[in-house]
């Protein structure tokens, strides 16, 4: 029989690709097709953020000693329990205990492939029809990315330039119905490069318990705060909202592809118990697989011998990127820069479109950098992200089309 003529019963998964072309790791390989290979540019990737390609930003000893004695002493090349092995649970739960009103318990962390497979879990447990979920914007693709996926309805708030890229709680109480499930924070934030001070956290707290709604906290930055505004997580109102914080290694440790992260359950109250959402929480994992096991193996180590200098170092280097970077671009009149970034490794940027000859918008802008000047900075549907070198160090900036406010509605 001939190919062309045979009916086959399979296809390709429909809304995926639509689904996976807004990623960051979407738009990179989309503007990386648009550089034009014959002007001899090197390419400047200045569109993720991953620093540990640099000197500067290499992962402490401690760590990698910590990885090495656990995979020498072969006795981590088993399987690991679904929800991750007890010690690196217990491990996390004192490490994330400090400063809480209430107390976390190995029971309440959950091993996760990175922040990434956290955002899976939670993104997939808390889809059902007709539900919806509110998402930050500017924020982090990969929401929607498993939105799209999972068909639950997305409503955004705008995080407010003038307030230094506060949450709009006007917007999230509008939004928000009796479908709502919960609210997604980023703190410090990706990509306005922002800190949320406590006051905020704890208004931001209340109005998801008024409105009966729990808050995911993505807190893949944990700790990265260089500017004024301590960083404060988001579980230190466990008692006020359930949360459910996302973190990992590795922006803190500078190893993103070592692929661990958690997932952690603020629930003193025992909300998200009857609810149900943690049962599906363990059953989502249950059903899909785990961070290595010598990786969780090493993490006790990991989190008792870093030293305060590891991190306090990453800090003041990062702190430093943003100074320059956020003095470049004051320097151009066409950008500027609402809030100096105080957190995480981007900067938010916006555009004079009319200072700007022959650019559309923000996509347009991206693709034509990435092909006159071989500069790869990420475009979103309204922004565009940059990172920058400088002096050999590498930081995230986010260009915000200025036209943000009349897309809105
Ligand atoms: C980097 C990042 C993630 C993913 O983190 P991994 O631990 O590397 O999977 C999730 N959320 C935000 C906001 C990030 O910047």
């Amino acid at each position: 029989m001939e190919s062309g003529a045979k009916k086959w019963g399979f296809q390709g998964k429909q809304g995926l690709e639509a689904a996976s072309t807004t990623t960051v790791r979407g738009y990179i390989n989309l503007l990386m097709g648009n550089i034009n290979q014959d002007n001899c540019l090197t390419v400047v990737p200045l569109g993720h953020g991953d620093p540990s390609h640099f000197p500067s930003f290499r992962t402490t000893p401690a760590a990698e000693d910590a990885i090495v004695d656990a995979l020498r002493s072969a006795k981590h090349n088993c399987y690991s329990t679904t929800v991750g092995t007890l010690p690196a649970r217990r491990a996390l739960a004192d490490y994330l205990n400090r400063d809480l009103p209430y107390n976390l318990s190995p029971d309440d962390v959950y091993l996760t492939i990175g922040c990434t497979q956290g955002i899976e879990v939670v993104i997939s447990i808390l889809s059902r029809p007709g539900a919806n979920i509110l998402l930050p914007r500017p924020g982090f693709p990969l929401y929607e990315a498993w939105c799209a996926y999972n068909h639950l309805e997305m409503r955004h708030y705008d995080l407010l330039p003038e307030k230094g890229w506060e949450v709009d709680l006007d917007a999230v109480e509008t939004l928000a119905d009796e479908n709502t499930v919960a609210m997604v924070i980023i703190n410090p934030g990706n990509p306005c490069g922002n800190v949320f001070g406590y006051e905020h956290l704890k208004k931001i707290a209340e109005t998801a318990r008024k409105l009966g709604i729990l808050v995911i906290a993505d807190e893949a930055y944990d700790n990265i705060a260089f500017g004024s505004t301590p960083y404060v997580p988001m579980r230190v109102f466990g008692l006020t909202v359930p949360i459910l914080t996302l973190g990992s290694i590795s922006k803190r440790w500078v190893v993103p592809g070592w692929r661990f992260g958690w997932l952690v359950t603020s629930d003193p109250d025992g909300i998200l118990q009857k609810s149900g959402v943690i049962n599906s929480i363990a059953g989502f994992l249950n059903i899909s697989s785990d961070p290595a096991t010598f990786i969780q193996a090493a993490i006790p180590q990991i989190l008792e011998n870093t030293k305060e200098d590891f991190f306090s170092k990453i800090i003041s280097t990062l702190r430093e990127c943003a100074d320059i970077c956020y003095n470049r671009i004051e320097e151009i009149p066409s950008l500027t820069c609402p809030k100096k970034p105080e957190g995480s490794m981007f900067v938010m940027v916006k555009l004079n479109l009319s200072m700007l000859e022959d650019i559309n918008d923000d996509v347009d802008f991206c693709l034509k950098l990435a092909k006159e000047e071989s500069v790869i900075i990420l475009p979103g549907k309204i922004e565009v992200s940059v990172s920058f070198f400088t002096n050999g160090i590498k930081l995230n900036v986010l260009i915000s089309y200025g036209g943000k406010k009349e897309n809105q509605k």
